[in-house]
């Protein structure tokens, strides 16, 4: 149970940032306090790359990272980079392994790495809170004391409500995607509370939506997935693409969704190894007395291949390729290569793997993560205008960031 006392740092949010921040801080010999809103620390780690979490990635660069200012994220991603990370893993004998593009992932079970962080808060006496509501936080300013004052309540034995006094003080309470796991807008209150500016957010790696001739075509061919390369404002990624029976998900379409905003199309090549113009016309060279849809089945999924068909070539469903015209197969190829889609919406917060936007990071030290207009005062995590490509990237800046602020408090 929380009890009225003084800390050198008071954490808020127990999730990957926090978590990491406390022991950095514990480390260094501070008297640490986490304190977690929900009733389970980690949440979002637990439920991570499919159980198995995704807890860092081979190569990072800062353009792997969404932000205003794209230079942000260096400073705390070399200071704490994924080898650093990766060193703890193995000393910690959690088995991993390497996926595609460099993905770092747990071969048991996601439990390792929280496991890994809550020993380490243990063996550093990081004490962790749960259940906790800050309800008044305030900057206290007198000749004998700088500190903050926090007024909290703890709802899990009863009501307990008490009042701490922190030196420095961490937001780590993470963003609004997925509030079943957490997610919350307490950060930005912080943020606003101090007279920071907060940018505007958005979901991001997040699926995509249609509506009408669109959104039925994605439910008749949900569970179809195939390797595409997916572009929108300039940015562009080869990976694969799944139909939903909302619209389109899986990995490219996550991906391109830190891009796309609302009124913009998506472009998809549905043959990203081949020029589909000049293929058609070789096929129809080579095989003339056969159906389009046929010669398609190599390449395209034959479900997906029907459904072209009614878009693109119904009049001619029952042609073979000889009775084509040049023009048409043409028109045909074009789209394959350049498929322009418009999405109504993404599906929101809900589902959102990350938060776009969030105080602003010409708020904050680059070094520290401290608030220029409120010293002691840190942000880390997902909370700040920094945003990670699908990958495990997002984590990586959850533990530089945390890492950061924890050598500074
Ligand atoms: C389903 C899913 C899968 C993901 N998979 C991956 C992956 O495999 N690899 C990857 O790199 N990224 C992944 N991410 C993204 C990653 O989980 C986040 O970027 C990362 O957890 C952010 O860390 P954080 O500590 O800033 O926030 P969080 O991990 O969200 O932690 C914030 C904590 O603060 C608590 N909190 C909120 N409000 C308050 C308050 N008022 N007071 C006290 N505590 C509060 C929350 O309950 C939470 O415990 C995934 C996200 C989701 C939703």
């Amino acid at each position: 149970m929380v009890r009225s006392g003084s800390f050198d740092v008071v954490i808020l949010g127990a999730g990957a940032a926090g978590l990491f921040c406390g022991i950095t801080a514990a480390k260094r010999g501070l008297r640490v306090l986490v304190l977690e809103k929900s009733n389970k620390v980690g949440k979002k780690i637990l439920m991570s790359g499919g159980g198995r979490c995704n807890f860092t990635n081979l190569h990072i660069s800062s353009d792997n990272f969404v932000s205003s200012n794209p230079h942000f994220c260096k400073s705390a991603l070399a200071r704490y980079t994924q080898w650093d990370f990766i060193e703890m893993v193995e000393r910690y004998k959690v088995e991993y392994e390497e996926r595609k593009h460099g993905q770092l992932f747990c071969v048991k079970s996601a439990k390792d790495i929280l496991g890994m962080l809550l020993s380490e808060c243990a063996a550093y006496s990081v004490q962790i809170e749960t259940h906790i509501e800050v309800d008044l936080l305030e900057k206290i300013k007198s000749s004998t004391c700088n500190s903050f004052k926090l007024s909290v309540s703890q709802s899990n034995q009863g009501v307990n409500n008490c009042e701490l006094l922190g030196k420095s003080v961490v937001v780590a309470t993470g963003a609004l995607s997925v509030p079943t796991l957490g997610g919350s807008g307490k950060g930005y209150d912080i943020a606003n509370q101090f007279g920071l500016n907060v940018l505007p957010r958005n979901a991001g790696l997040v699926p995509l939506m249609f509506e009408g001739v669109m959104k039925e075509l994605c439910e008749a061919l949900s569970g179809v997935s195939l390797e595409v390369e997916v572009s929108c404002n300039g940015k562009l990624f080869l990976e694969k693409m799944l139909f939903t029976h909302r619209g389109i998900s899986g990995p490219a379409i996550l991906q391109i969704s830190n891009y796309w905003k609302p009124g913009c199309s998506v472009e998809i090549n549905l043959l990203p190894l081949q020029d589909a113009t000049q293929m058609l016309q070789l096929l129809k060279k080579d095989q003339p007395s056969s159906m389009l849809r046929t010669v398609l089945k190599p390449y395209l999924p034959k479900a997906l291949i029907s459904k072209l068909q009614q878009l693109w070539w119904s009049d001619l469903e029952n042609c073979s390729l000889a009775g084509f015209t040049n023009n048409r197969l043409d028109s045909i190829g074009k789209r394959l290569n350049r498929w322009v889609l418009k999405p109504s919406a993404s599906e929101g917060y809900r589902t959102a793997e990350v938060t776009l936007g969030g105080v602003d990071t010409n708020e904050l030290s680059s070094q520290t993560m401290e608030s220029k207009r409120q010293s002691s005062l840190f942000f880390i995590g997902e909370v700040v205008d920094v945003a990670g490509h699908l990958g495990g990237f997002n984590f990586q800046w959850a533990w530089s960031s945390g890492y950061a602020a924890g050598l500074a408090v």
